[in-house]
């Protein structure tokens, strides 16, 4: 018997692994309201990046296993990745095809990518192991915690982002568009903030739906700053006009969520397999939480922990 303490995006991935392992479990939840899940993008990024091996191994458990789960593929959607951009956003040698855009190019993904709806594969996780809920941990089982915060002696950073639902329509002759019939995932800069990375990606299986998006502000405690969040939105509008104005319109569709990452030392060019579950009692095992990328790597990680936690 195992107990998972936190059932956000990873405690949802691994109470499903334990049931597809046939290991008997129960879990709990603080709702608090400091979480990644109920902002998340879901976006699952072709990758093959020998220098972000943690994201290329997440992507490729999608690719070679995930997206075949019926638990997962209900709350997935296929999608072009496209980026207009000066460069291509991976290092690694492989084809890339581009078109000239203004002073920027078009580059079109040609490697599979995925939407995935977080909100309601939490939601339906939740619901269905409902039976399993408890207060605190039955006595003497193994316990994992995957509360998404830092735990022990690391010290706790947060990184604060938003996202908007939206509807997005193609213009005529609009070139910033998907070419196989799929909805585009379309990455941007602001041209005045280099650094600042825009997006649009669309809710899987919600076929009116999009999440516009977002920043990352490091935060030393967890707080709102939905000001903030607004004058965000408010420049990635003026940024959507002026790089697509003629390509596309974008309609805010319901409010502003935000959303917390904790930020944990460890980085992805780290080896997947290393310090993503210690155990900090006997018996009782913490998860990293999964920063930035807890979709990509979601299905992996839980298997790991889990193989961990179980020898
Ligand atoms: C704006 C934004 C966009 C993102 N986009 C993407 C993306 O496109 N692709 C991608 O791969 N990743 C993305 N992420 C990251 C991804 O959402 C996170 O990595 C993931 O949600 C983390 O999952 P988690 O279960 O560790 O944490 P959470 O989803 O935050 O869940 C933690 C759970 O633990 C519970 N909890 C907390 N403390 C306790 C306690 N003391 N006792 C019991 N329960 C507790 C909380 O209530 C919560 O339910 C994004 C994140 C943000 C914020």
């Amino acid at each position: 018997m195992i107990h998972v303490s936190g059932v956000g995006l990873l405690g949802s991935f691994m109470l499903h692994e334990l049931q597809h392992r046939k290991v008997a479990f129960t879990w709990d939840d603080c709702e608090s309201r400091f979480t990644a899940h109920r902002a998340s993008t879901g976006a699952i990024i072709p990758c093959e990046d020998r220098d972000l091996e943690l994201y290329a191994a997440g992507y490729r458990k999608w690719r070679d296993d995930a997206v075949k789960r019926s638990y997962l593929q209900r709350h997935l959607e296929p999608v072009e990745t496209i980026y207009v951009m000066k460069a291509p956003p991976q290092r690694v040698t492989r084809k890339w095809t581009a078109t000239t855009y203004g002073v920027n190019k078009i580059w079109r993904e040609t490697l599979p990518g995925w939407q995935f709806d977080v909100d309601s594969f939490v939601v339906r996780a939740r619901q269905l192991f409902q039976a399993n809920r408890r207060e605190v941990p039955p006595e003497g089982v193994r316990v994992v915690r995957s509360r998404g915060v830092m735990e022990g002696k690391d010290t706790p950073v947060t990184v604060w982002g938003w996202r908007v639902p939206v509807t997005i329509t193609p213009k005529p002759n609009c070139q910033v568009w998907s070419r196989n019939g799929q909805r585009p995932v379309i990455h941007f800069n602001d041209p005045d903030r280099t650094f600042e990375r825009y997006y649009f990606h669309p809710r899987a299986g919600h076929p009116e739906v999009w999440w516009a998006g977002s920043e990352a502000v490091l935060q030393v405690r967890p707080m709102s700053a939905k000001d903030r969040a607004k004058i965000g939105f408010g420049r990635y509008l003026k940024t959507v006009e002026r790089r697509f104005g003629d390509q596309l319109e974008l309609k805010q569709l319901g409010p502003l969520e935000e959303g917390w990452r904790a930020k944990p030392k460890l980085v992805h060019k780290q080896r997947y397999t290393e310090g993503f579950c210690r155990e900090v009692d006997p018996g009782v095992f913490v998860a990293m939480p999964l920063y930035k990328s807890g979709v990509q790597c979601g299905p992996l990680y839980a298997e790991v922990i889990l193989d961990k936690v179980l020898r």
